[in-house]
């Protein structure tokens, strides 16, 4: 499984609790106080609990993949609004119920109010 290998090379480079071969044993989990979860021969879809919240963040895709592999529900981060924009029509998650255009027209809508803006003080001058 390519994805075992992945949490592999994490769990080697980052997992406070691997500590590679100790008391003879390889792969050694001093949480575990034994083998790693994670290198067991079987292809069984290990999980830990430790590496979970303190190792897989630090890679989104694999941990998404983890998560789908396994079952895991999350709670997303922030529930945001899915919105249409109000002049692409582009669907987006919004900050709050109020926003009505996506980024993209946000920033440009802010160019014609001010170009609007610099058009009404042009005729003012004149
Ligand atoms: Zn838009």
């Amino acid at each position: 499984m390519q994805n075992k290998n992945k949490i592999k090379r994490l769990v080697k480079n980052n997992c406070a609790g691997y500590l590679g071969t100790k008391h003879g044993i390889s792969n050694y989990c001093c949480l575990q106080d034994g083998p790693c979860v994670f290198f067991a021969q079987d292809d069984g879809l290990s999980r830990c609990t430790y590496f979970e919240n303190g190792v897989l963040p630090m890679d989104e895709k694999l941990e998404r993949e983890y998560k789908s592999e396994r079952n895991v529900k999350t709670e997303p981060k922030t529930a945001q609004p899915r919105v249409n924009c109000q002049k692409c029509k582009a669907t987006f998650s919004a900050n709050s119920n109020r926003q009505k255009y996506c980024e993209k027209c946000k920033d440009k809508n802010a160019n014609e109010k001010s170009k609007l803006r610099m058009r009404q003080m042009r005729k003012k001058q004149a």
